[in-house]
C-alpha cells in the first residue's frame, strides 16, 4: 500500500459534483479538474450489458440511449468507484475513479 505510483494516487476525486444538466464535473486529488458530457459517460458504461466483458467492444448502441439521459443517482461504490442511476432506467453501471480518468483523457486529448 506504500508504494503507490503518483498517477493510482491522482485517480481518486476530491469533488464530484454536476455542473449542469449535462455536465458532470470530477476533481481529483492532483487538483486536476474532469468534465464529463453526462451522455458520453452512458454511453461508456462498462458494465457487461453494455461493453462485451471479453473483448471490451461497447455493446450498447448510441441511437437507444436517449439524447436528455440523465444521472439520477450517483453513489459511491467503496473507494474505488462511482455507480449511476440513469434516467433511462439502467442502474448498474460502475465507474471505478481508474476508468473515469482515462476516460477523461480520451474525451479531451488537450487536458483543458
Ligand atoms: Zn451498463
Amino acid at each position: 500500500m506504500a508504494s503507490q505510483t503518483p498517477a493510482d494516487g491522482a485517480a481518486i476525486p476530491r469533488s464530484i459534483r454536476q455542473l449542469d444538466a449535462e455536465t458532470l464535473s470530477i476533481t481529483w486529488t492532483d487538483g486536476v479538474e474532469s468534465r464529463y458530457g453526462v451522455r458520453d459517460l452512458r454511453l461508456a458504461c462498462g458494465c457487461a450489458e453494455c461493453t462485451d466483458e471479453w473483448s471490451g467492444e461497447p455493446k450498447l448502441d448510441p441511437k437507444k440511449i436517449p439524447e436528455d439521459v440523465r444521472p439520477k443517482r450517483i453513489e459511491s461504490v467503496g473507494r474505488y468507484a462511482i455507480q449511476i442511476a440513469w434516467s433511462d432506467g439502467h442502474d448498474t453501471g460502475i465507474y471505478p475513479f481508474e476508468r473515469l480518468r482515462r476516460l477523461a483523457e480520451a474525451l479531451d486529448p488537450a487536458g483543458e
